[in-house]
């Protein structure tokens, strides 16, 4: 990758750190989540003690890394970031759990992709507050616990579905985050445009969050590229025509399905005659890892109706093939 583009990706993400919500009354959308995680952290500080560990799981940019943040501030209490692919060995982990301060927030992005003794270690830790350093090597190994000061575990992942019963069962609460509405992304699309001083009317914010994937970090960043638009080619502020014209030269449709999704539905339509097909066939279809297209193309494509998973593989819907504008052969899978 190029300098420039790597900036590129450094402001993106620097920007999307400015546009987070701080406190959990400023966090829209997800109000059964949000209600159940502000009873969790009340009653951990009204007993005075630290909360139960907390496991988030949902798509991408759904918001777990953001509420993570909210659970620290909420508590007053410092926040430690790493993710499960950072940690390969028990022994990174241990450098991590026996540096914590007391009350600590220890925030673990993807931890289903933890390392198998990596995760054992963890849920010890988890609900002893305790690690065993493992001294020596060979048969002369010996385990010694080591206490750590008591903290909070936020876990989060893409599929709750993937963890090992014994750590999922350390979590005490496991909030579910689904697809926002668009009404919630238009909200969080006009606190955004405020942050970042565009003006943007009730129609564009309407024309980005139906193309948003019920996702606030592509509302966000649908945003910045309308912004980007009605700074060239008009006077900088945001209307729907504006909204449209970006976004269609983003590739982004009317249904806000992007290139991947498209690529998805078309092989599927194109190369399966509308499924059904496996799932690893069709990732190499498209040219993706198949956890790419399990994880960020297909779950939206089946809450939009157009994909269905069956026992057999995934196949098309008839809306599928009407959004491409094709007709479904006569044999088609539905
Ligand atoms: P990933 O797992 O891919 O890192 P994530 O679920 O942790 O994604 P975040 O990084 O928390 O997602 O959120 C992505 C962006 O969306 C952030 O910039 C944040 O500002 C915004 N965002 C997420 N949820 C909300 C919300 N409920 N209200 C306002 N903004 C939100």
């Amino acid at each position: 990758r190029d300098a420039v583009s790597a900036e590129a990706d450094l402001d993106e993400r620097a920007l999307e750190g400015a546009l987070r919500p701080r406190r959990l009354e400023d966090f829209v959308g997800q109000e059964r989540v949000r209600e159940q995680l502000s009873l969790v952290l009340r009653g951990a500080q009204r007993r005075g003690r630290a909360p139960d560990h907390v496991l988030l799981s949902g798509g991408p940019g759904l918001g777990k890394t953001t509420l993570a943040m909210i659970i620290a501030a909420e508590l007053g209490a410092p926040l430690r970031i790493s993710s499960g692919p950072a940690i390969e060995r028990s022994g990174d982990l241990a450098a991590v759990l026996s540096t914590l301060q007391e009350g600590e927030v220890l925030f673990l992005d993807e931890i289903h992709r933890m390392a198998r003794p990596a995760e054992e270690m963890l849920y010890v830790a988890m609900e002893d507050f305790r690690v065993d350093v493992m001294v020596g090597k060979g048969p002369g190994a010996t385990a010694v616990p080591l206490d750590i000061a008591p903290f909070t575990m936020v876990g989060a992942t893409t599929r709750a579905g993937l963890l090992q019963a014994p750590l999922r069962d350390r979590f005490g609460f496991t909030g579910h985050m689904d697809f926002y509405a668009a009404a919630d992304l238009e909200l969080i699309l006009h606190r955004s445009a405020g942050l970042l001083g565009v003006e943007v009317d009730a129609n564009a914010a309407a024309e980005i969050a139906g193309r948003s994937r019920g996702t606030p970090r592509i509302a966000n960043r649908l945003l910045r590229r309308v912004r980007d638009y009605a700074e060239v080619h008009g006077d900088g502020r945001l209307t729907r025509e504006t909204a449209r014209s970006a976004l269609t030269l983003f590739e982004v449709d009317g249904h806000g399905l992007d290139r991947l999704d498209r690529g998805v539905l078309e092989a599927l339509c194109g190369k399966f005659r509308g499924g059904p097909v496996g799932l690893s066939t069709l990732a190499v279809a498209v040219g993706e890892e198949p956890e790419t297209v399990e994880v960020v193309a297909e779950p939206f494509l089946v809450r939009s109706g157009l994909v269905a998973r069956t026992p057999r593989g995934r196949v098309a819907t008839p809306d599928a093939w009407a959004h491409l504008g094709l007709a479904p052969p006569p044999d088609a899978a539905f």
